[in-house]
């Protein structure tokens, strides 16, 4: 073993033919074989101090998803919002009432916290841009009295642009997401408009205008069973113009195209191989753009810090839906079996199994981390809710089996069922990357196991512990090479945040 900061509990792995050692606790690693002092270096100066679970901020919920819009010109079969419409018959805009109180609703519950995020959703959130322009001008003088400062984003198709459209960004300094999911075939597979035909061309049309109005124009690209091929899509992103990307992976909860069979990930993965050696290859040249995936445990593993949740649901984000109703997070309001309150009342009620997980874990040294906190099943507050009416989708055998494997490919956890309830059985706890993923999504918890603490994807938990491989051998080579390079990719994740903030 190569000399540096002392590991112990040490978990070897080879990716792209160099080999690691990981230290799960403490989130440090190495190159096993040779050195890397600067790397070295780095972990002896942040680890003078024990690995730290930085306190929750004070303060509330201080972003909200509004959804503008319960309507979508596209009519794409995966969409998580059905189409827009969100589980509702009717398609629907939000009214300008409406929007001025979920900003209210938004500062008040902001609490002391110095930012506020408001990101407009739909359906196509550019069906309704009186009132987007409304909220955002409301939300302006909002943040003057208060104090705070608002950052506005704007999740979109990428097939409505016109001059109005660019005035009302401009005015407003939105940021911008643009859902596109690769090339030609790819992306047509699933985004069609309502009459079946696919938007590709329009898109890549307007890809350049979003850029001329916001050049951190973000790109959010779905990847399903069809479409996998990261590595073609992020070149094409990049032909555009485009320097900040995120793939997002469709899971078990939908079956019909989920990347939940073993040949899928094994491809995905292929191509995240490659991308990552591209990325690399870029990167150190000087060429440097943002890739969420890549960066996304970056931050965690040069801090020692520890996540304390995946994602801020309950604690720190809400989606608000056309009629004012909170919920959970925006997968959630289709289902709607985490409305937790309404923009005309004061009071959220978060389950108490997320807002008992918060208090843990800011208090604690141990990491709780996703289905930790099912212990705590029964007591009143934790709903294990189905969905309206049913028994939760894919209960039972309907689960595909998975075996968790290791960063070294040591199987360690068999998922049949849920893992609800079975203190022992916490698939997270056990995991070597919990203390960088935070657990488990309560949406697929929910969806998969009809519990919020259910366990995870197991497909997606593959992905997540292949990119923190990716994460590692990156952040080896750039400290080998460039640490500076790490300034200019933190700089473009800051303002990433003001495209997901979740
Ligand atoms: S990768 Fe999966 S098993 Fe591991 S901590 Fe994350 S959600 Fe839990
Ligand atoms: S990680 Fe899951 S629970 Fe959290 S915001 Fe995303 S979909 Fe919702």
């Amino acid at each position: 073993m190569s000399s540096g900061t002392a590991l112990a509990d040490l978990r070897e792995f080879s990716y792209q033919g160099e080999s690691y050692a990981f230290e799960p606790k403490s989130l440090k690693f190495r190159p096993t074989g040779r050195d890397n002092p600067r790397l070295a270096q780095h972990f002896e100066e942040v680890s003078t101090r024990e690995p730290v679970l930085r306190p929750m901020p004070a303060g509330g919920i201080s972003f909200i998803t509004l959804n503008v819009a319960h309507d979508c010109n596209m009519a794409c079969p995966y969409c998580f919002a059905k189409q827009g419409l969100y589980g509702g018959r009717d398609r629907k805009l939000m009214d300008s009432e409406s929007a001025r109180r979920s900003v209210d609703w938004l500062f008040e519950q902001a609490g002391q916290k110095p930012e506020v995020y408001l990101r407009f959703l739909g359906g196509e959130p550019l069906m309704n841009v009186p009132v987007i322009r409304e909220a955002a001008l409301y939300a302006e003088e909002k943040a003057r009295q208060s104090g705070k400062r608002i950052y506005m984003s704007i999740n979109t198709n990428g097939t409505l642009f016109n001059a109005d459209i660019a005035k009302m960004l401009t005015d407003h300094r939105m940021t911008v997401s643009i859902s596109m999911d690769g090339t030609r075939a790819a992306h047509n597979t699933f985004r069609v408009f309502r009459n079946g035909t696919g938007t590709y061309d329009a898109v890549v049309r307007n890809v350049g205008r979003f850029l001329a109005v916001d050049p951190d124009t973000m790109i959010n690209a779905t990847l399903t069973a069809e479409n996998l091929d990261v590595d073609e899509y992020a070149e094409l992103f990049r032909s555009l113009g485009v320097k900040m990307v995120r793939f997002a992976v469709v899971g078990t909860a939908v079956p019909e195209i989920a990347v939940a069979k073993e040949e899928k990930l094994a491809r995905l993965l292929a191509a995240y191989d490659r991308l990552a050696v591209t990325y690399r290859d870029q990167l150190l040249s000087g060429d440097v753009w943002y890739l969420a995936d890549f960066y996304k445990y970056f931050g965690n593993f040069r801090t020692l810090e520890k996540r304390h949740n995946r994602c801020g649901a309950g604690t720190a984000y809400v989606n608000v839906d056309v009629d004012g109703n909170v919920n959970l997070c925006h997968r959630f309001t289709t289902d709607g079996t985490q409305r937790i309150g309404k923009v005309t009342s004061k009071t959220v009620d978060v389950p108490l199994g997320i807002r008992t997980r918060d208090q843990l874990q800011a208090t604690s040294a141990s990491v709780p981390s996703g289905p930790e906190v099912s212990q705590l099943t029964g007591q009143p507050g934790i709903r294990a809710l189905k969905l309206a009416g049913e028994e939760p989708k894919m209960r039972g055998a309907s689960v595909p089996a998975h075996l968790h494997r290791q960063l070294d490919g040591t199987a360690f956890f068999e998922q049949i069922d849920s893992t609800a309830g079975v203190t022992s059985a916490n698939v997270c706890a056990g995991c070597d990357i919990r203390h960088v993923c935070g657990g488990s999504c309560f949406h697929d918890g929910e969806i998969l196991y009809g519990d919020l603490f259910g366990g995870p994807d197991g497909f997606k938990c593959e992905v997540d512990r292949h990119l923190a491989k990716i994460s590692m051998w990156l952040l080896d080579s750039i400290f080998q090479h460039d640490p500076t390079l790490l300034d200019r990719l933190d700089d473009l994740h800051l303002r990433s945040q003001q495209h997901h903030a979740e």
